[in-house]
């Protein structure tokens, strides 16, 4: 029946403002997947779809349509909720390395499917890489035992996962339609939904070091996810969290592998601790295992601080192949040659003016990367010594650099820009909203 419908017709819908069909939208897809649809046909739909935006019920069809482009995971019988979550990433965003095992203590099954970092933030799955031997490598079908077993999986999307996505975004990337809500939205969701879920919690960074720095279209994103998720009965809450400074001190693969091991035992940054509190507290109240957020979090806590989280960890780490010593003993973690510190060049209270900064300058200690495939150095990055809105004097450290055999030049330059010293302590909130 979709035959009748003409490509053309569709791009012609969209550009003039109308919305689109169910059938048009089930064209659309139908053809990208066979190949009728061309890279220019679909381009041209992507630009009329950033510039006049979808409906509701739109989004749901365009987004149902990417999900069912692939394989999706079914964990029915497994007598443990499903649960996930998703960070829109950000600088020294570690988040999911502790907060997977951490849920897996207390009876969730949690699938995490995550990226490689791209840009200027890192990907969780070059952090767990960054552990001697750790595959994120996980056939759908290991999925399953996994969770039962450990309640975690941490594994790199496959290409059987929401393929027309994967189309789509590399025509975004490379034509500048990648900061459009619905298309964002449809993009993260359509690969989300695709775990089986019973519950998911978004963090949705604001700040300068964040996908999207504004507070409205951050907010407008954390709104939009919110609802569609809800739409495929996804029990669903979104937490806006500050990214206008780094969270913890440690940015860089396996330096953020340390940090959060020290999460895991109940120590380490505060702010680290308190978001990972926060979104899993959501996820237990979301999946019905607690009935309050304070009490969630109170038994959360308790896991990160007997030691009971970070057995876990230890164990996921072994399962998927990688050396336990290295997380029992983090220091034994491959280190760079050397360090060096950037210091203070007055007095006053450390601000962050660009956290894109801090994320460009160890992408150019070797720590990033512009395409997927290019090769990383685990072992560079930076940590701070100092946090946003301590007061420090001329000459103080601020941070230090661990680097390898270029880029650090580079990197000082770029650190130098990343903050600035002021007068009076600036230190906003970490969770601003929830959503
Ligand atoms: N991440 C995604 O997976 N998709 C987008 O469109 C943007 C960020």
């Amino acid at each position: 029946m979709e035959r009748a419908v003409d490509i053309r017709s569709i791009i012609e819908t969209k550009r003039d403002g109308a919305a689109l069909t169910d059938a048009q939208i089930d064209a659309f897809f139908a053809q990208l997947a066979d190949g009728r649809a061309a890279d220019y046909h679909a381009t041209a739909l992507l630009m009329a779809v950033f510039l006049n935006g979808f409906e509701p019920r739109e989004l749901e069809r365009w987004t149902r349509a990417m999900l069912h482009s692939g394989d999706t995971l079914s964990f029915d019988g497994l007598d443990k909720p499903v649960v996930d979550k998703h960070s829109t990433g950000g600088i020294g965003d570690k988040a999911s390395l502790p907060l997977a095992p951490l849920l897996a203590t207390q009876g969730l099954a949690v699938p995490m499917i995550s990226g490689r970092g791209l840009g200027h933030t890192g990907g969780t799955l070059d952090k767990l890489e960054a552990i001697d031997g750790f595959s994120t490598q996980v056939e759908p079908d290991a999925f399953r035992p996994a969770l039962e077993e450990l309640g975690v999986v941490f594994a790199g999307q496959t290409a059987r996962i929401a393929p027309a996505d994967r189309t789509l975004y590399a025509l975004r990337d490379v034509t500048g339609l990648v900061e459009s809500i619905p298309l964002i939205a449809s993009s993260i969701l359509s690969k989300k939904l695709a775990e089986g879920l019973d519950a998911l919690v978004l963090d949705v960074k604001f700040g300068s070091g964040a996908f999207l720095p504004e507070h409205e279209r951050g907010a407008e994103l954390a709104r939009t996810m919110v609802d569609l998720a809800e739409r495929f009965g996804v029990r669903t809450v979104a937490l806006r969290t500050n990214m206008e400074r780094p969270l913890g001190r440690a940015v860089g693969h396996t330096l953020e592998v340390a940090e959060s091991v020290a999460c895991l035992r109940g120590e380490g940054p505060d702010d680290l601790r308190e978001l990972v509190l926060a979104l899993g507290a959501e996820l237990l109240v979301a999946a019905r295992v607690e009935g309050g957020r304070d009490t969630a979090s109170a038994r959360l806590a308790r896991a990160l601080d007997d030691g009971s989280a970070f057995e876990r960890f230890v164990r996921v780490v072994e399962r998927q192949g990688g050396d336990p010593r290295l997380v029992e003993e983090p220091s034994r973690l491959a280190r760079a040659p050397r360090t060096f510190e950037v210091v203070a060049p007055r007095d006053g209270h450390l601000a962050f003016a660009d956290l894109r900064a801090v994320g460009a300058a160890v992408a150019a200690l070797g720590g990033g990367r512009r395409r997927v495939t290019d090769a990383i150095d685990p072992t560079v990055g930076v940590v701070w010594q100092v946090v946003e809105g301590d007061f420090v004097r001329a000459g103080q450290p601020l941070c230090t650099v661990h680097a390898g055999a270029h880029g650090a030049d580079q990197a000082r330059t770029l650190l130098g820009r990343a903050f600035e010293l002021t007068d009076e302590p600036r230190r906003g909130a970490l969770i601003v909203e929830r959503i």
